[in-house]
């Protein structure tokens, strides 16, 4: 904090604005951005879209781009942003202590600020503890008819799957891609929180989510989405090998950005323990700061082990995901 304090002095009175490009689409941002201008007088102005649309528009844009921040769900993306000579390097040690260093760009260029687990839920009253275990549980055929997922033009699929490309090679990939399709008990359809409702109301047994989609139903004022949330029960998946796959949001400086400190301020802003905790409770993110206390719902889903092993290669993965994803016929 005492960094967005110190840039807010030195910049003094002037009019100060900040424009991120955004993939992020949660209504609990806006408040963070409502208490970031009220600390630094910084006007955080969003452009929401997904995330390949803005790396395209960033491209079009060159140095005439307004947009000094750009912010995805996907490691992969920025990977990618990073790659295309899109974003620029920032040093800040605030930064560099917020996260594991194997969730960020080694030179800088992007740094996460919260963290995604995608992982297997269960019903709790047909699936018994330790019958699926693992990514390559879900293509097995004792599933057949029992499983859901959403469709793979998702990014949260398509860096899944780039996981299983990077840890098992393409072949053995594209044949989970296809054990998994025919095990689906309906054609992927809606978000995650679709697919936990499915499973709760008894159309299959298993199903793929992000963890946060669960805490957003196990803390929502709908009682039915309660009810839904709490007739499943997590699997963190890989905890004896690689680990769960996991995603970040993340957030990098544009390579024309107007606003460089401001930016920076943002990102360290993001990263301190007052915002690591309104995210963990209200998005329900785990915090990718691992000095903050945990919410109580992520502490019932208990600690465990990451993939940190395939997450560099997300993006270079990502390709053979979309190619596998269409010869497997995953919608
Ligand atoms: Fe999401």
């Amino acid at each position: 904090m005492a960094a967005v304090t110190a840039v807010a002095s030195f910049l003094g009175a002037r009019a100060d604005e900040l424009n991120v490009y955004s993939h992020r689409h949660y209504t609990g941002d806006q408040e963070i951005n409502r208490l970031f201008t009220e600390k630094t007088g910084i006007k955080v102005n969003v452009v929401n879209a997904d995330a390949d649309q803005l790396i395209e528009r960033l491209k079009t844009e060159g140095a005439n781009s307004p947009a000094d921040l750009l912010v995805t769900v996907d490691a992969g993306r920025l990977q990618r942003a990073k790659a295309e000579g899109l974003l620029q390097p920032v040093e800040s040690e605030i930064l560099k202590n917020s996260s594991p260093a194997e969730l960020r760009d080694a030179d800088g260029h992007w740094y996460p600020y919260t963290l995604r687990a995608r992982v297997i839920l269960a019903a709790k009253d047909r699936v018994k503890a330790g019958e699926i275990k693992t990514y390559e549980d879900l293509a097995k055929p004792e599933w057949r008819g029992r499983l859901l997922a959403r469709s793979s033009t998702s990014s949260y699929n398509q860096s899944l799957l780039a996981s299983v490309v990077t840890a098992k090679g393409k072949d053995e990939a594209a044949k989970w891609a296809k054990g998994v399709v025919s095990n689906l008990a309906r054609p992927p359809q809606g978000g995650d929180r679709d697919q936990i409702k499915a499973v709760a109301s008894g159309l299959a047994d298993v199903c793929i989510s992000n963890t946060y989609y669960l805490g957003l139903l196990l803390n929502s004022k709908d009682e039915a989405d309660r009810k839904a949330g709490q007739a499943v029960t997590v699997i963190f998946p890989n905890q004896g090998d690689r680990g769960a796959h996991c995603n970040v949001s993340a957030a990098g400086v544009t390579k024309h950005a107007k606003n460089v400190p401001q930016a920076k301020a943002y990102m360290e802003f993001l990263v301190s323990p007052e915002v690591q905790k309104m995210i963990a409770n209200s998005t329900y993110e785990h915090p990718v700061n691992g000095d903050v206390t945990l919410s109580p719902t992520h502490e019932s889903w208990g600690k465990f082990k990451i993939d940190t092993e395939t997450f560099p290669k997300m993006s270079e993965s990502q390709p053979e995901a979309t190619r596998i994803f269409d010869q497997a016929g995953w919608k």
